[in-house]
């Protein structure tokens, strides 16, 4: 019987076979531990009426366990020097299309409507290249694709502030931002020793499941960023502070404490402190 790609020998073998060097550049490490591989798949509640997207599929690893599980799978990768490779190893599941392109260039919704079929339940499931986590994740979240949840393999430390609540050190800009538009919650923490090459920094397997609608009334989406992104703009300073520096203009500070008065946020407050309905409530004030 064949061994399953994620284990190390056969991962050794296939590295070996085709003569392939890590590319450090492209995020490239591989994941050799199947336990890990059933968390991620199991945190993202496939089965076979469902579609899956990976992103990054390296030799296929966790392209086998998806497929296993669900009925339909898409898998996008930008290192033509793994197609060949991809070939041969994903040959026993037909049902597994790769992509060749760069995730971050690839017009999605065309992808998935080439693919899937309309109202397919749709999970993006994915051991992330790390140098583009964020970037992968916003055009993820912001082109409102027909997606039903989001697992994936990211930093610890981004992980962390993804999934952060108010108050807490890791809160900011990026936890507003990922719950804003989904519900968040860490699935595991991953040791380094479940990777070939392994990295320099703990990871972490995350879980994002998309919202129907934001969970606060926003009247102007724009603006509600530009507040929590400037709210954030110096972590030590005031939330009063930092909207006159970043926001309102010079001689604007009455009208800005009539704002955060009407928004009934104390002005000496950080921006770490807010929940995502005060910032609503404030960007809403701000706008009127
Ligand atoms: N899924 C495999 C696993 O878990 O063993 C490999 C994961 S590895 C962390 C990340 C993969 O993403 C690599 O195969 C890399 O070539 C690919 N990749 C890097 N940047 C990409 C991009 N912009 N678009 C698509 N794939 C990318």
């Amino acid at each position: 019987m064949i061994k399953q790609i994620a284990s190390l020998s056969r991962t050794r073998e296939i590295l070996e076979k085709y003569g392939f060097q890590f590319k450090k550049s492209l995020g490239q490490n591989f994941l050799v531990d199947l336990n890990i591989l059933k968390k991620i798949t199991d945190a993202a509640e496939l089965s076979p009426e469902k579609g899956a997207i990976e992103i990054g599929p390296g030799i296929g690893s966790l392209t086998e366990q998806i497929a296993k599980a669900a009925g339909n799978v898409v898998a996008i990768e930008i290192d033509q020097r793994l197609l060949p490779i991809l070939a041969d190893t994903l040959s026993p599941y037909p049902h597994v299309k790769v992509e060749h392109g760069d995730v971050l260039q690839m017009d999605l919704r065309e992808i998935i409507n080439k693919h899937f079929a309309p109202g397919e339940k749709i999970s993006v499931v994915a051991n992330l290249p790390y140098y583009v986590t964020s970037a992968i994740l916003m055009k993820l979240l912001e082109e409102r694709l027909p997606l039903e949840n989001i697992v994936v393999m990211i930093q610890k430390e981004v992980a962390e502030r993804i999934a952060a609540s108010p108050g807490s050190k890791t809160y900011g800009a990026l936890s507003i931002y990922s719950q804003y538009y989904a519900e968040t919650k860490m699935v595991a923490i991953v040791p380094k020793s479940v990777f070939i090459p392994q990295p320099n920094v703990d990871s972490a397997v995350l879980r994002l499941k998309i919202r129907n609608k934001p969970p606060v009334d926003v009247v102007d989406e724009a603006l509600f960023f530009r507040v929590v992104k400037t709210s954030f703009a110096q972590r030590r300073k005031t939330i009063a502070n930092n909207l006159l520096h970043g926001l309102f203009g010079k001689g604007e500070r009455e009208r800005m404490l009539s704002v955060l008065q009407e928004a009934g946020i104390d002005p000496t407050r950080r921006g770490e402190t807010l929940s995502l309905e005060e910032f609503a409530r404030l960007s809403n004030c701000i706008g009127k």
